[in-house]
């Protein structure tokens, strides 16, 4: 029998300045990471549009999905505001990370979307 496991949504939760502003820092040096390697991809597939290669773009582009999608999974930030100090709320529906601001004026506008 194969057990699935549900995700459940998970909060991050730091109230010390100091820690805050460490995982903050960290945080900006991943994003700043995300941020190099799409500039680099879409470099790369200007390059394969101007050559014309097909395949290569088509290749680049999937690679590009792929980077954005670990990003919106990745605790960094907010993926609304893009706060990097804030406590993140992880959102399994969705797979990915809001802070607690953005994720309660989503669930008071939806919250059938946002439980
Ligand atoms: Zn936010």
């Amino acid at each position: 029998m194969i057990e699935q496991k549900v995700e459940e949504k998970k909060v991050q939760t730091l109230s010390t300045p100091c820690l805050i502003a460490i995982r903050a820092n960290f945080r900006k040096i991943l994003w700043l990471w995300f941020r190099r390697e799409f500039e680099h991809l879409e470099d790369l597939s200007f390059k394969a549009i101007k050559v014309k290669d097909r395949e290569l773009n088509k290749s680049i582009l999937k690679e590009q999905g792929e980077l954005y999608e670990v990003r919106h999974k990745t605790p960094i930030s907010c993926v609304l505001c893009n706060d990097f100090e804030a406590n993140l709320v992880y959102e399994p529906k969705r797979r990915t990370w809001f802070c607690i601001v953005c994720y309660n004026d989503a669930h008071n506008l939806y919250p059938d979307e946002y439980p």
